[in-house]
């Protein structure tokens, strides 16, 4: 099985009983301490051989440590490059290569998997590695009664010091470049769009390597509230964890929101964490009315906002927002966001037409580490060119339609692929379904539709496909000339986004 595409943080075999409470002795560091111990990590680091113009790639679960890992490099100015637990060899080869790493941190045996031998099998395959540390053994704190002399802290926030890994949804996963400014602002421009309190109690359930990693640290070390971290997270068994801590707020993504609900359907009449407040998140798509079924169904508030690894906090819905707002649009941009929808040449458009979003501020990153991407992805006047589609309402809400690779050009003709999806997907036959355009000598590009059934359903045919969305009106032009029936469509590790590159070069 290529476990690249499981998602590490969603682990579904976890025993424990969410109604047990039990007492647990969880690790845990106060503010105070989470410095002291990543002066001395950092310290350990510097003894190893780590130096500040260095690049190290880390490969390490959602945990304490990791975090203190990490405040470590950065107090020591190295370029560091967080690699999800679930990369395999080809994804670490390309980004040990692309960053020209100096260091492979790896947690040693995880999950099932051996790092080292991991490693081995990059070198093997890719040529050189660099040097490897295990963490977290092999990263003993420098003692503190002989503290080492350190560099002093780097005070430069505009110098790119990290650089994060795109989902790989529409081609090859690539390196973005973040300086500590710019990810500061992300997490202070989400805190404040969330209103979180200093009494609230927040949780990271997503991989720590992930851009919204240091995102949340940021909200956290501004609000100074605690955070629960999960190392692997599973339903049932996390409930026991957000109910141990009293957890307020958490953190996610659409199939994180549609757990919650799924744990919650299963206990009728009781309400399943009584001091969540708060779930927000982002990322990807959100259906209207999975809003609803969050606010009705757990009682609690869905904020739900649009960000990608050049830019984490794009817009966030905000407590002020109608439920209608909430449901339907993915918020505002925060102060220092500007967003402009712009036509196929560039040129603005008139309020409240669709089309591309391009976005400047603090918070977009510097760009890719591949120059000439980098110098295609800003437009004359800065301006991030996003590849998604959408409108901005009167309001100032911005509503996502799409991506431009999702728009499907067959005769000349523009077709939504999210549209037919959205049919697609009340079908009774389709459990899940990605549409593509794939090349065509006649067509330009022709409709290719690729559907996970639910089990034990009939195989689906394209003609009972194609007839059922004529019923359901949709245009002769749009119908999918193409079928393809998966078990299990090709996902992303982090948020669960269907990778269609990979689809259209396996269906081309
Ligand atoms: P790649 O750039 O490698 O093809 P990717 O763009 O999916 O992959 P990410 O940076 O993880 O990688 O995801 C950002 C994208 O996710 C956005 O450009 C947008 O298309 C989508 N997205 C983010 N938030 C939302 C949202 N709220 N609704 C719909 N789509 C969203
Ligand atoms: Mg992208």
């Amino acid at each position: 099985m290529d476990d690249s595409s499981v998602d590490d943080n969603l682990v579904d075999d976890n025993p424990v009983d969410p109604e047990q409470d039990t007492p647990v002795d969880d690790p845990s560091l106060t503010f105070a301490q989470l410095r002291t111990r990543a002066e001395r990590t950092a310290a350990g680091l510097y003894e190893q051989g780590v130096r500040p113009a260095h690049t190290a790639a880390w490969q390490l679960p959602t945990r304490i440590e990791t975090v203190v890992l990490s405040l470590a490099l950065a107090r020591l100015g190295v370029r560091q490059t967080p690699l999800i637990p679930g990369h395999r060899e080809r994804e670490i080869a390309l980004a040990l290569r692309a960053t020209e790493a100096d260091w492979y941190i790896h947690p040693g045996q995880w999950n099932g998997t051996d790092y080292a031998a991991l490693s081995d099998r990059v070198r093997e395959q890719h040529g050189p590695t660099p040097r490897t540390l295990t963490a977290y053994d092999t990263l003993p704190d420098a003692d503190p009664g002989s503290p080492t002399a350190l560099p002093e802290p780097p005070t430069d926030g505009t110098a790119v010091r990290w650089i994060y890994w795109t989902s790989g949804t529409t081609s090859q996963p690539c390196g973005v470049r973040h300086t500590d400014r710019s990810l500061i602002a992300g997490g202070s421009c989400l805190a404040h769009a969330l209103r979180l309190r200093s009494d609230d109690v927040g949780s990271i359930a997503f991989p720590y390597a992930h851009i919204g990693g240091p995102d949340y640290l940021v909200m956290l070390l501004l609000y100074g509230f605690p955070a629960v971290l999960f190392e692997k997270f599973a339903m049932p068994g996390a409930l026991a964890g957000y109910r141990r801590h009293g957890v307020t707020t958490a953190g996610g993504s659409t199939a994180f929101y549609s757990m919650f609900l799924a744990e919650q359907r299963k206990r009728p009449g009781h309400k399943l964490l009584p001091a969540l407040r708060l779930l927000a998140g982002g990322g990807a798509p959100k259906p209207p009315e999975l809003y609803h079924e969050v606010v009705a169904e757990l009682g609690c508030q869905l904020t739900h906002g649009y960000g990608m690894t050049e830019a984490p906090m794009i817009t966030m819905g905000s407590p002020d927002d109608t439920p209608e707002q909430l449901a339907t649009t993915e918020g505002r941009p925060p102060a220092g966001m500007e967003i402009r929808i712009t036509g196929p040449d560039g040129a603005l458009l008139p309020p409240g037409s669709e089309g591309e979003v391009r976005l400047r501020g603090e918070a977009v990153c510097q760009g890719y580490l591949d120059p000439v991407r980098t110098a295609e992805a800003f437009d004359a006047d800065g301006f991030l060119i996003t590849g998604d589609v959408g409108r901005v309402l009167e309001s100032g809400h911005l509503v996502l339609t799409g991506r431009t690779k999702d728009i499907i050009i067959r005769k000349g003709e523009n077709i939504s692929a999210k549209e037919i999806e959205q049919l697609l997907y009340e079908h009774p036959a389709v459990a899940d379904a990605a549409v593509i355009g794939l090349p065509d000598p006649e067509r330009g590009e022709r409709v290719c539709a690729v559907v996970e059934q639910p089990t034990g359903a009939p195989p689906v045919t394209l003609g009972e496909l194609t007839a059922y969305l004529r019923g359901v009106g949709l245009a002769t032009y749009k119908l999918p000339e193409q079928l393809e029936v998966m078990a299990q469509l090709p996902r992303n590790g982090t948020l669960r986004k269907v990778l269609k590159y990979q689809l259209r070069e396996r269906f081309s």
